[in-house]
């Protein structure tokens, strides 16, 4: 992906090399792969879209994601947002590194981004699982980091109980056509919240999303 250090969102190394080496045009439409490196969202299916590369570098940067982290992404979409965090966490594939768990409502996309997953070597890093995702993941276990690619009216508390503590959430909230992307760290005591932007995502679905 030529850079240009993405309007200067892009600050770790760890986030400019998945940048570079995660090939967005295997993860978009083949009618879309002209515009793979264009910097805004496209469509894929089922009416979702991928988000524009400078989203996910924002996020990716927000959530302080490193070498090793366990991160659990909410919403896989077409898989890429998921590979340039198996990137960060994982570059070697060693299983000793980090392991991103992603999860999907929808199942025919479960199975697109397997496929993107399985063509560009991130299958093995990358786990994903179709349930709601907005009661967190249907695995016993807490995350470093944890990044929701959905809009949410509110945090879902089930997200907040799946960090570890000093882990990271981020996450787009509020109304349906406007969101600020907000940046959660759990504490000893509490939650530290931070805004990073505005944004707008696709609707989060299911126990904690805008319809029930
Ligand atoms: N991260 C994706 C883009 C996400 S688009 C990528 O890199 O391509 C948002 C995705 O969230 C859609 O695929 C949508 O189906 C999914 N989604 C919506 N509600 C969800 C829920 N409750 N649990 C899991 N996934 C959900």
């Amino acid at each position: 992906m030529e850079l240009l250090k993405l309007q200067g969102v892009i600050v770790s190394e760890d986030v400019e090399r998945a940048m570079l080496r995660v090939p967005r045009e295997e993860f978009v439409l083949p009618e879309y792969r002209d515009e793979a490196y264009e910097d805004h969202p496209l469509p894929i299916l089922e009416g979702q879209t991928i988000s524009a590369p400078h989203m996910c570098a924002i996020m990716c940067e927000a959530a302080e994601i490193r070498r090793g982290d366990s991160v659990l992404e909410i919403g896989t979409g077409s898989g890429y947002h998921a590979a340039l965090c198996a990137e960060i966490v994982s570059p070697t594939g060693e299983p000793v590194e980090g392991l991103v768990v992603t999860v999907e409502v929808v199942k025919r996309l479960a199975f697109f981004a397997r496929e993107n997953l399985k063509r560009t070597g991130y299958y093995d890093r990358v786990h994903v699982i179709v349930a709601d995702g907005s009661t967190g993941a249907p695995v016993r276990s807490a995350f470093d980091r944890i990044l929701v690619t959905a809009a949410a009216p509110k945090v879902p508390p089930p997200l907040l109980e799946q960090l570890k503590e000093g882990g990271i959430l981020v996450i787009p909230v509020g109304p349906r056509w406007q969101q600020l992307l907000v940046k959660l760290k759990r504490e000893k005591e509490g939650v530290a919240r931070e805004p990073i932007t505005y944004c707008v995502f696709v609707a989060l679905r299911g126990r904690y999303g805008y319809e029930r």
